[in-house]
Order: C-alpha cells, then sequence, then structure tokens
C-alpha cells in the first residue's frame, strides 16, 4: 500500500466544502436527562443511515477519471459499504463491497440495492479484507479503506466541523470507536478549531481492537464475537498507517461498554428521543447512561447510525 501523510484540519476544512452536495445537515438534540449540558448529534439521520457517507463521499470524489472507470472496492461491516456504495452510485463508478457472514442481512440488502456487486466470505472482517485486497489485484480498482485512510479520516472530521459549528462552547465530545476514522478525524478537526476540548472514544467490550492495540502498544487481534454494535465489529487489519497513532496522539480515553449496557441505551434514544439507532450509534449514549462517562461541562454524543434490522430493533427496544 502506498502510504500518504495523516490529514489536517486543512484536509478537513476542503473535505467540507468538497461533500456538502451529499451530505444531510443533521440534528443537535437537547438531552438534559443524561446530563444538563448534553446534546445528541443524530448522524443516524444522515444519507444511507450513517456518517460513513462523509468518508466515502471525500475518498470517491478525489479519485481522476481513471480510476473511477476501475472502480472501487470495499470491505465493510455494513455502513461503510452502502455509503461507498450510494457515493458510487451518484458518480457512475462500478462498486464491489466485500462482507463476512457476520453482516447482518439488511445491511447487505441495501448495499445490493444501491447496485453494488456484494461479495460474502469468511467470518469476519479480516477474510473479508482479504477478499477486497485479491479483487482489487486482479481489476485494478481503487481499494476504499473503511477508516484508515487520510481521505476517508478528513471526510469523517467533517461531522467534528458541523459539531463545532453548532455547539462553539463544546468541551467534551463522546464518540463511537472501532478502527477509528471516525473519532480520529473528529477529534483532528475539533481540537484543531477549538483546543482544549476533549475527546473520549466508546467501544464495545467484546473484542474493542483500537483499545486492546493501544493498551499493547502494537496491532492486535481481536476474537470477533456477536455484538449489538456489529457496526464496530472486527479488527484493524493487518497494517495501519494512520488512525492508531493519530488515536494515540488525539484521545483523551477509551471507554468500554457491555451488551446489556449497549440495549438500555438503544431503548433509551426510542423510548426518550424517537431514534431509531443501531447498537454501534449507541455506545456513547450507553456510556453516559452507565455512569462511565460524567459530563461536568457542554458535551456532545456522536450517535453514529440508524441502520438496525426491524427484528433486532423490536427484540431490543420493543
Ligand atoms: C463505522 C462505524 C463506527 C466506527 O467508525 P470507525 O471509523 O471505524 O471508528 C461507529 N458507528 C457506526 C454506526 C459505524 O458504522
Amino acid at each position: 500500500m502506498t502510504s500518504r501523510a495523516d490529514p489536517s484540519l486543512s484536509d478537513v476544512l476542503a473535505a467540507r466544502e468538497c461533500i456538502a452536495h451529499l451530505i444531510r445537515p443533521t440534528p443537535l438534540l437537547a438531552a438534559q436527562e443524561l446530563g444538563r449540558q448534553v446534546a445528541l448529534k443524530a448522524e443516524c439521520l444522515q444519507e444511507t443511515g450513517s456518517f460513513k457517507v462523509r468518508g466515502a463521499a471525500n475518498m470517491l470524489l478525489s479519485l481522476d477519471q481513471k480510476e473511477r472507470a476501475a472502480g472501487v472496492v470495499a470491505v465493510s461491516s455494513g455502513n461503510h459499504g452502502r455509503a461507498v456504495a450510494f457515493v458510487a452510485a451518484g458518480l457512475g463508478i462500478r462498486a464491489t463491497v466485500c462482507v463476512s457472514a457476520r453482516v447482518p442481512a439488511a445491511k447487505q440488502d441495501a448495499i445490493r440495492s444501491l447496485g453494488a456487486v456484494v461479495v460474502v466470505g469468511g467470518t469476519g472482517q479480516d477474510e473479508a479484507e482479504a477478499a477486497a485486497r485479491r479483487i482489487v489485484a486482479e481489476t485494478g480498482a481503487t481499494f476504499v479503506h473503511p477508516f484508515d485512510d487520510p481521505r476517508v479520516i478528513a471526510g469523517q472530521g467533517t461531522l467534528g466541523c458541523d459539531i463545532v459549528d453548532e455547539a462553539p462552547e463544546v468541551e467534551l465530545l463522546v464518540v463511537p470507536l472501532s478502527g477509528g476514522g471516525l473519532i480520529a478525524g473528529v477529534a483532528l478537526a475539533a481540537k484543531g478549531l477549538r483546543p482544549g476540548v476533549r475527546v473520549i472514544g466508546v467501544s464495545q467490550d467484546r473484542g474493542p481492537a483500537m483499545h486492546d492495540s493501544l493498551a499493547a502498544g502494537r496491532l492486535t487481534d481481536v476474537v470477533e464475537e456477536d455484538t449489538l454494535a456489529d457496526a464496530l465489529a472486527g479488527g484493524l487489519g493487518p497494517e495501519n498507517h494512520h488512525t492508531m497513532q493519530m488515536c494515540r496522539e488525539l484521545l483523551d480515553g477509551i471507554v468500554l461498554v457491555s451488551e446489556e449496557e449497549i440495549a438500555a441505551a438503544m431503548r433509551h434514544l426510542r423510548h426518550a428521543h424517537g431514534l431509531r439507532v443501531e447498537g454501534g450509534g449507541a455506545v456513547g449514549v450507553a456510556a453516559l447512561i452507565a455512569g462511565k462517562i460524567v459530563p461536568t461541562g457542554p458535551t456532545v454524543a456522536v450517535v453514529s447510525g440508524g441502520n438496525v434490522s426491524d427484528e433486532t430493533w423490536e427484540r431490543v427496544t420493543g
């Protein structure tokens, strides 16, 4: 893989201009019941049902005509694939999305219905990534990494700009964390624009790849287990060029939440806010409800996605 430089704040600001036409404004909702000055950034209402469209749009719009003609290949736990498929369809780019058999059928169907080819293989993200790399090697298509790419990180960082614009007084950001593209971009933007803001990541306790890798000081394999936070499942992959180092430098902490805590947060978001939120999108709220993060000033919790099957939604929150 070619290794590019980490993104900068100016890359995030440029991304914001570049992707604006593909992004919906999402509401910032007061949530006093979680703390006097807590608000929720409802990216579950974003185009494609998650923030991932931000990074996918910035990445695909950066491709030249030749690269666009050769198509793109993504590996995904669901939401990145859907975002890539959506943006690719709009640009007339052929998209292939590799998923593991663990990825919920509803998410696979959503990707197919946008016209992308879905390749199902293996029981985890790492195997799906290997399949994607093989297709890239055979076809000359461009690999669209779900998190470890400066263009993707800069795209996700546009969410940090939006939050700081809408809540200029913010002191603490609570952000769902898996591969770290979202939180690295958001922290880069928020800390660049508001020095002194703190950023805390939240992961599921079943296989928290970034948490374990930072604790060990090296890339660490996780055992992929079933979790309500399916969007956060999977390892960091065989190599990491950007997000691990950026998380090491930019994060003020990582908190882990249990399945029960995630379920409680999904129920809360439904009944108190009328929001349909998937497990991975609810982990920040889960940490606040569980008292694992105590807001001491103006706080924004990112609610990162809403793509949950009807069956899981009713079972957990009904
Ligand atoms: C991908 C995803 C995340 C985590 O993003 P990373 O960049 O991998 O840390 C969080 N929430 C949802 C809903 C996602 O789809």
